[in-house]
């Protein structure tokens, strides 16, 4: 009786003990915010705003990786446009197109030691998806101002980007403000096509000037309201790496034959095939809270409630079930590994014949701390033990591209850029995150160790399928918030020393 009574205690103290543990753990994370003091909102004309965007909206800037020259006339009417809509701009600053199309402005900076610093934004658009056309509300290159909105494809991305940082420049230049440091607008105009036009050109012209930036900020992540589970703030996430990208071909070999006498259980080219693959989807590359996404939960764990900061601040406890809760959704389990998916299949073409040959296309986003070698190997691995040496071949398809370096966040930039938000997004907590999409910022690499993405839309969770999607639009008041944004931004951070 004593002795389960002492069991009893002791079970009861080591319990106690670890609730001990884990309030501590939940409550010792204070808050890393930066606290700022309210700044003056600046006024901004709404009315002429909107309008700006409704008419670059309007023009279809949609752009081709093989043909240079598409929507030529689009685009040259939208450089027109811009000199109209913001002469300040292009009386002040120097402008040059690149390879044609591409907008290169340079805004001379008072002091020429200070290091410049580079905004982004892309002056192409994405087409309408086939077969969509007739479920938009409003026509997609209308440019419709309706519902407090601006309607229309690239509205949000990435003109409202564009001409947002237009406006406050042209407020600014307005005001008589010079910078102290040079400032650069570069906006591509092969963006979504991958950039090899526009800014990848920009970044040797300027590296050819031995040009080495303080500070780029491109489109990127955005302010999600509402999105996060156990934030009740609305989260400012900015990206600081990208996602590399690869993608596989797996072709397996075997004998042809007649479907009336097929060979033995799982030796035909469409079983080994599907096994393979079911084996690449079984046998992902690991998940881990590592790297961005655990400096991401740092940041945001001590401003959540409820379990998620209990879980998320005692991960040596709850880890696992963290984890296999992330890993259940598509967009957190993209932030936690190289992601596996299995993308295009071809096998066979006659009902009666067993083809010799089948093939797959399994694409993976890889996450930083992987390598596209690392990649193959894995694959070489998994599928190696599928199925028998000798039955398969594995390439490399072309546009492989390795992930991204990752920008400090202990650094005057992120600081600076962490500041510009809370005093513009005064209720947001900011948080770098990462980007599981490409951009062309990659192309700055080579001049740049400091290159974020942020796209300053305050956005709820329906709104993300409007980029690049049906219905593409922005709030007039989210646009407004982003011209301020970027107009503070160019205050502040063109003061650092960076
Ligand atoms: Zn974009």
């Amino acid at each position: 009786m004593k002795k389960l009574r002492k069991i009893t205690n002791g079970i009861l103290i080591f319990f106690l003990f670890l609730v001990v543990i884990v309030v501590i753990n939940t409550y010792r994370k204070s808050s890393n915010q930066i606290q700022v003091p309210p700044i003056k909102v600046k006024k901004v004309d709404e009315n002429t705003v909107a309008k700006h965007l409704r008419e670059a909206v309007r023009l279809k800037t949609i752009s081709s990786r093989d043909d240079a020259s598409l929507n030529e006339d689009e685009f040259k009417a939208l450089h027109t446009l811009l000199e109209k809509q913001f002469p300040l701009v292009h009386e002040k600053l120097k402008r040059e197109r690149i390879n044609g199309l591409s907008l290169l402005f340079t805004w001379a900076g008072k002091n020429p030691k200070a290091k410049p610093i580079l905004l982004m934004a892309h002056q192409d658009v994405v087409p309408i998806a086939p077969g969509t056309e007739k479920e938009w509300k409003e026509p997609p290159f209308s440019g419709a101002i309706k519902d407090g909105a601006i309607w229309g494809r690239g509205s949000w991305d990435n003109k409202g980007n564009l001409l947002a940082q237009l406006e406050a420049v042209e407020a600014l230049l307005k005001e008589g403000f010079e910078p102290p440091c040079t400032v650069y607008l570069a906006y591509g105009a092969d963006e979504e096509v991958n950039g090899l036009r526009g800014a990848a050109a920009i970044s040797k012209l300027l590296a050819s000037r031995g040009v080495e930036l303080a500070f780029v900020l491109d489109e990127g992540l955005l302010i999600l309201d509402g999105v996060l589970a156990g934030l009740k703030k609305p989260a400012a996430l900015i990206g600081i790496a990208e996602k590399g990208y690869i993608s596989i071909k797996l072709t397996v070999n075997a004998t042809p034959g007649h479907s009336s006498m097929p060979p033995k259980k799982g030796t035909s080219a469409i079983a080994m095939l599907s096994y393979a693959l079911s084996q690449l989807e079984e046998n992902q590359m690991p998940a881990k809270i590592r790297g961005v996404a655990k400096e991401m939960f740092d940041a945001l764990t001590p401003e959540m409630s409820g379990f998620t900061r209990i879980a998320l601040s005692n991960l040596w406890l709850f880890g696992s079930i963290v984890q296999s809760q992330l890993e259940s959704k598509g967009s957190t389990n993209s932030t936690l590994r190289t992601t596996t998916a299995l993308t295009i299949v071809n096998a066979g073409n006659k009902e009666n014949v067993l083809p010799g040959r089948a093939e797959a296309v399994i694409n993976f986003r890889i996450l930083p701390g992987d390598t596209k070698e690392k990649v193959f190997e894995h694959v070489r691995s998994v599928v190696s033990r599928a199925i028998p040496e000798g039955t398969f071949s594995l390439t490399i398809l072309p546009g492989a591209v390795e992930v991204s370096n990752v920008a400090p966040i202990n650094s005057l930039q992120y600081t600076a850029l962490q500041r510009t938000v809370r005093e513009v997004f005064p209720d947001a907590i900011v948080a770098p995150g990462l980007m599981v999409a490409a951009t062309d910022s990659i192309h700055y690499q080579n001049i740049s160790k400091f290159i974020y993405k942020f796209s300053p839309f305050r956005v709820q969770g329906g709104d993300l399928n409007l980029f690049h999607g049906t219905n593409e639009r922005l709030k007039i008041k989210t646009y407004v918030d982003a011209i301020r944004f970027y107009e503070r931004l160019l205050t502040q951070m063109t003061k650092e020393a960076l």
